[in-house]
């Protein structure tokens, strides 16, 4: 299959593209999050073929996105009052709500849940993709299952080339790791991912949420969860990578002690410096959390390479779009943390 490359600037593309979708075809799409996989969310046929291009595991069930707020009561029923406020606040733009799932979305789109997954992306040219197209669309991001979120077209085409029918190029993600989760079915709201959107505005207009285990630590593969996908080797390169926490100067100095040739550092821009002859690579700034959210997938394929086989990482702490950061690369290293400060 010959994957057409399409742009998100012209009109005529975007019409070419949500036929294709129509057709029951591929198309990836871009949103301010990361890249998606898009397909008709009502066509099972046309969900099973994301599953088979991704190699995305049956039991992983997707978000459908929505060209307009309302639309979620099309595809959900019984929607607190609590969603239509998140709505109001968040949409469009990088949340997600798990809620009651209406019959008309097949199985294969929730995993067989009684609930599903629903967001309506910021970008403007993927919005009126969807609303062409008069469907909701189903969409995973669009890399390998297992790797880094894609957030350019061009890491799309390298993981997606010949395996689906279009890509529709909208530039570089601004937010660059995916939405934020949360689960409305239950007593209280919870965090199952954490992302643009982060737990303090959530909070700010909820009150207390509950925060998945998910979030938090390593969960096994025949574990039950909420979200199946959660157990999921995610965000991972080839190499095994090592969170390195502590003062920029004690994690160099643990580091430059331990670094071999095949190793690679993964670093903050601001402590570049630190790293001349071990291989850095910055991803972001310290004190701009969204610089790193932005640069964080890119950096990761960057040294997805046979030749690295440890990455030493840095990585940002506390809340705000941090805390999403600090959630991806915790799930890229396995939850491995070492504090340099307490090492020789
Ligand atoms: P992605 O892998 O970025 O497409 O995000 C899909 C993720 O959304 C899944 O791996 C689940 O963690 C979550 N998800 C999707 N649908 C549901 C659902 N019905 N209930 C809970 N989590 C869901
Ligand atoms: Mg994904």
């Amino acid at each position: 299959m010959n994957t057409l490359q399409l742009s998100a600037e012209k009109e005529e593309d975007i019409a070419l593209a949500a036929k294709l979708l129509r057709e029951g075809k591929l198309v990836a799409i871009p949103t301010e999050t990361v890249y998606g996989l898009g397909a008709n969310g009502l066509d099972e046929e046309a969900v099973a073929r994301i599953f088979e291009a991704k190699g995305r595991p049956q039991d992983n069930p997707l978000i459908l996105h929505i060209s307009e707020p309302k639309e979620l009561s099309s595809i959900c029923h019984d929607i607190p009052q609590t969603a239509w406020l998140l709505a109001e606040h968040f949409w469009p733009g990088p949340l997600t709500m798990v809620l009651p799932v209406r019959d008309l979305v097949p199985k294969r789109t929730t995993a067989g849940l009684d609930t599903v997954a629903v967001r309506c992306p910021k970008t403007e040219a993927t919005r009126r993709l969807i609303a062409l197209a008069g469907v909701p669309i189903a969409a995973p991001s669009a890399n390998r299952s297992g790797k880094p979120s894609t957030t350019t077209a061009a890491h799309v085409l390298h993981d997606m080339d010949g395996r689906i029918e279009a890509i529709l190029d909208g530039g570089a993600c601004e937010v660059g790791v995916e939405s934020t989760i949360i689960d409305l079915t239950g007593a209280r709201p919870r965090l199952l991912r954490p992302g643009g959107i982060t737990p303090e505005q959530l909070s700010a207009l909820l009150g207390e949420i509950d925060i998945d285990r998910a979030v938090l630590g390593q969960i096994s593969n025949d574990a039950v969860v909420r979200a199946p996908g959660m157990k999921y080797k995610h965000y991972a390169p080839s190499a095994e990578v090592y969170i390195i926490q502590g003062s920029s100067e004690a994690a160099a100095r643990y580091i430059r002690k331990r670094f071999q040739s095949g190793d690679a550092v993964l670093c903050f821009k601001e402590e570049l410096p630190l790293y001349e002859g071990c291989n850095p690579t910055a991803y972001g700034s310290r004190d701009d959390a969204l610089s790193l959210s932005a640069g964080l997938f890119a950096a990761l394929r960057d040294l997805d390479t046979p030749e690295i086989k440890t990455i030493y990482a840095r990585c940002p702490e506390g809340g705000g779009v941090a805390y999403a950061v600090g959630n991806r690369l915790k799930k890229a290293a396995a939850f491995r943390t070492v504090n340099a400060e307490e090492e020789p």
